[in-house]
């Protein structure tokens, strides 16, 4: 039996593990699975695997957790430093799927123990990349993308010398605002942006997409991820949300990843890795879809594009900057806060408040320096948002 871990189990990207878990579910031994505040769905999720520990990152729920999962042998934890414990725990396979910065103490936990990590949690890459792919070599662990547009590339390079990459192009959908005139975006509500086209997701990467700071922290996650040269990293709209990612290599080909939007076929790829076993996904009609769109990626539209080149550029902890900058500016929208094209200024200004000469941007990339510069561009997103 494999032993595995979900790590965001109550989430988008942890149900549709769940999913795939549950239709085989004596295959699996399930070691920790952890949530957030939904502990009703983690102590459900958990009895039905069977797990040995369940984890909710809000301490203030314990009670309730522990509670519910009374008479099953199960046991509760909560807290961050209970999420590193967990993922300590040994296992074969660990999907990492908690949203946002928080995502990343528990994976480099599982990586060191020599799993296999599933990663969803592109934040992970965005903040943290070298250490993240460091670690892994260090202890022998692989990192098996779970990123629909990754996936994509990384089914497209196998068997390629990545010398021949002439270019990778990841699409995206454009969001919900990509067909509203340009001057009406700074009136648009969370509510609105929370409504994707194509994709069933949870409700930060939904706005993240509508504002393409989804799109600009998965072109520093190719890079990181691949070892990509930026200047080969393209983005373009595709409406369909059909075609996820092509890498096209110096003799012209261009190899495309064709799928349905659904996140299983990308999550139930690195489950099975290295082998291909049948998953629950539609198998696509192309007569009856007829054709395949695509739109420029306009930068005036979408200023975070921009701004993910930049950070690439800087390198360093701009990364961890920029998505700290952004998961602070994204809260101050879904709280009304601040519209929605404030976000990117928000963003631009922390790292241009941030950058400077001798500044933390340009320490090692350690956990305790991500961690620094993560609460340092917090602190100075907030304070830009207050002048305001
Ligand atoms: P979600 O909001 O649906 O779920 C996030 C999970 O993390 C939940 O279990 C939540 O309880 C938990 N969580 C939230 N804050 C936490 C914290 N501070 N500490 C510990 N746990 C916390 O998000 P999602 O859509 O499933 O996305 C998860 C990750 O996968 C994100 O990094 C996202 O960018 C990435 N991703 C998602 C999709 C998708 O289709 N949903 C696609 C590609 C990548
Ligand atoms: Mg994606």
């Amino acid at each position: 039996m494999r032993r595995i871990s979900i790590f965001g189990a109550t989430g988008s990207i942890g149900q549709n593990t769940i999913d795939l878990i549950a239709r085989n579910s004596a295959a699996y031994h399930v070691v920790a699975l952890t949530g957030g505040r939904n502990v009703a769905q983690l102590a459900k999720d958990a009895r039905q695997l069977r797990a040995e520990i369940a984890v909710t990152a809000d301490e203030a729920l314990l009670p309730d957790l522990r509670e519910r999962l009374s008479g099953t042998g199960i046991e509760a934890a909560a807290g961050a430093e209970a999420l590193v414990e967990a993922a300590r725990r040994p296992a074969d396979w660990v999907m990492s799927a908690i949203v946002g910065a928080a995502g990343l103490p528990p994976g480099l936990a599982a990586l060191e123990t020599g799993a296999t990590l599933a990663l969803a949690n592109k934040e992970s890459m965005v903040c943290a990349g070298p250490l993240v792919m460091g670690t892994a070599k260090a202890h022998g662990s692989a990192v098996l993308p779970v990123d629909s547009e990754h996936s994509a590339v990384f089914q497209a390079l196998i068997g390629e010398d990545l010398d021949a990459v002439e270019r990778v192009i990841i699409t995206a959908s454009g969001g919900a605002f990509r067909d509203w005139p340009l001057e009406k975006l700074a009136e648009a509500t969370p509510e609105q942006a929370a409504t994707h086209p194509n994709w069933d997701m949870g409700q930060r990467i939904t706005i993240d997409s509508a504002s393409m700071f989804n799109k600009a922290l998965e072109v520093i996650e190719t890079k990181e991820f691949f070892d990509i040269d930026p200047d080969l990293i393209e983005v373009v709209v595709h409406p369909e949300s059909m075609i996820h990612a092509l890498v096209g290599f110096r003799d012209g080909a261009l190899m495309a990843h064709v799928g349905p939007p659904d996140m299983r076929h990308a999550i139930g790829f690195a489950l099975h890795h290295p082998q291909r076993q049948e998953l629950p996904v539609e198998r696509l009609d192309l007569v009856k879809l007829g054709q395949f769109t695509f739109r420029a990626a306009c930068e005036t539209r979408w200023p975070a594009l921009r701004l993910a080149r930049e950070v690439m550029r800087t390198g360093g902890l701009s990364g961890a900057v920029f998505n700290a900058a952004k998961e602070r500016a994204l809260d101050a929208f879904i709280e009304k806060r601040i519209g929605f094209t404030r976000m990117a200024a928000v963003v631009e200004e922390t790292l241009n408040r941030v950058s400077g000469e001798g500044s933390l941007i340009h320490a090692g990339i350690t956990l305790d320096n991500v961690r620094q510069a993560d609460h340092f561009a917090r602190v100075t997103a907030d304070e830009i948002m207050k002048q305001q």
